[in-house]
């Protein structure tokens, strides 16, 4: 029995904003048995379209699903887990948490020190640029969700500042296919949690600076700095009214602008070895421009700026869950989506089982691993 506080898909219907697309590719859509067959397979999904695409999936694969059943509770009894419902109570021998990794905004304290006269907003109560006060706004963050605003609200007139930590820069394409096909066919995406060297680093990796539009556009900071949007260093505090920003801002893009050219040398190699000697000649891009003097601090008191964005990331919400497997940092202690308690499983967590586990394209793989140890685990006779 699968159950969901909302309705199918709720998370794309309830939790982004109005123009937000698939950053993945249609062609890439797919869940176990079912896949995108549209027209446009190098295209980017519209909210509405992902909507019905996982909606169709729930009919086709006829899942049982109890929607608007909220689980507030779930614990461990002598035979399983007892699960009490906005619906009633359940007890079940296994558990699988599929609840998302981006149940709420991951904002920083210091949100605690801005101003009362400046509107805060994350990405869960933003919807576009209409909803914000005139005036000048600043992003926190520089990945998809930072980017992808600061180009939309820039667009809109309104003055952005956009604040920049590290970050993953990708190009759209690369050699001539998405850059998300050779994440792909290089393999880099399906490589397993137990090869990756620093597993807890790459499971708190920022998503990539990539947006998904009908012309396939490039969305990095020389792209957002051509339209005129100011970039700063990493919002390092708030004191007296004033945001302080790191320096180091050359340092950050000479390190984005490296690992982007490491990762397409590894495509290279991949299309060198593998015998794809047809694609486009190897590509390098312009590094990424630093301002000649990035500002240090930000009066948030003279009315220059009127809003700010909290683009700092999402994070899993587990207040429902009375079972001792969240450490001290708030993280689901788990192998491979193995909880450390019997029975309880995972799925949808940044690299659970591989890079691609908290895409759509990634829960086809993770579930058939997760759903056999589930299955070893009831047919060993456990209670
Ligand atoms: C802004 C943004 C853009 C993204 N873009 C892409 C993209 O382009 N391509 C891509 O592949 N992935 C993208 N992702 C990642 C995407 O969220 C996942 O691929 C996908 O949603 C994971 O599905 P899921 O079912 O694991 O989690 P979710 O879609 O979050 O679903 C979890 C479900 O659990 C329900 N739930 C939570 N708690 C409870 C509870 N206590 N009781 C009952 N139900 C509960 C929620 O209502 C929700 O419906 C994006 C994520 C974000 C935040």
């Amino acid at each position: 029995m699968i159950l969901e506080r909302g309705e199918v898909a709720n998370s794309w219907r309830r939790e982004r904003w109005d123009s937000l697309r698939l950053l993945t590719p249609n062609w890439q859509s797919r869940l176990p048995h079912y896949r995108y067959e549209g027209t446009d397979p190098d295209g980017y999904m519209t909210m509405g379209e992902v909507i019905d695409f996982i909606s169709r999936y729930s009919v086709v694969s006829n899942s049982p699903v109890r929607t608007h059943t909220t689980v507030t509770s779930v614990r461990r009894t002598a035979v399983g887990y007892h699960v009490a419902t906005s619906n009633g109570d359940l007890s079940c021998r296994t558990v699988v948490m599929a609840s998302g990794a981006c149940n709420a905004p991951s904002v920083p304290p210091l949100r605690a020190a801005v101003p009362a006269s400046i509107q805060c907003f994350t990405p869960f109560d933003y919807r576009n640029p209409n909803r914000l006060p005139e005036g000048g706004v600043l992003i926190v963050g520089a990945s998809a969700t930072g980017v992808q605003l600061a180009d939309e609200i820039s667009r809109s007139g309104r003055p952005v500042t956009l604040s920049v930590g590290e970050h993953v820069r990708l190009p759209r394409t690369y050699r001539g296919h998405d850059v998300l096909w050779w994440m792909d066919a290089s393999g880099v995406w399906n490589q397993r949690y137990d090869e990756i060297d620093d597993l807890t680093r790459a499971r708190r990796l920022p998503s990539p600076q990539l947006v998904g539009t009908p012309e396939r556009t490039t969305l990095d900071l020389n792209a957002l700095s051509g339209i005129g949007v100011e970039l700063v260093g990493r919002l390092s505090a708030v004191r007296d009214g004033r945001a302080l920003f790191s320096g180091g801002l050359r340092n950050q893009f000479a390190l984005a602008d490296l690992k982007m050219e490491r990762l397409l040398d590894t495509f290279d190699e991949w299309a060198r070895t593998s015998g794809h000697d047809n694609l486009a000649p190897p590509e390098r891009f312009e590094t990424t421009r630093a301002p000649a003097s990035s500002r240090l601090s930000l009066d948030l008191r003279n009315g220059q700026i009127r809003s700010i964005l909290w683009a700092t990331g999402f994070r899993p919400e587990y207040g429902w869950l009375d079972v001792p497997v969240i450490d001290h940092k708030g993280h689901l202690r788990h192998d491979g989506g193995v909880v450390d308690a019997p029975g309880m499983y995972a799925l949808g967590l940044p690299v659970l089982r591989r890079r691609k586990s908290s895409f759509i394209h990634g829960a086809e793989d993770d579930a058939r691993d997760v759903v056999d140890h589930l299955a070893g685990y009831l047919a060993g006779g456990h209670p």
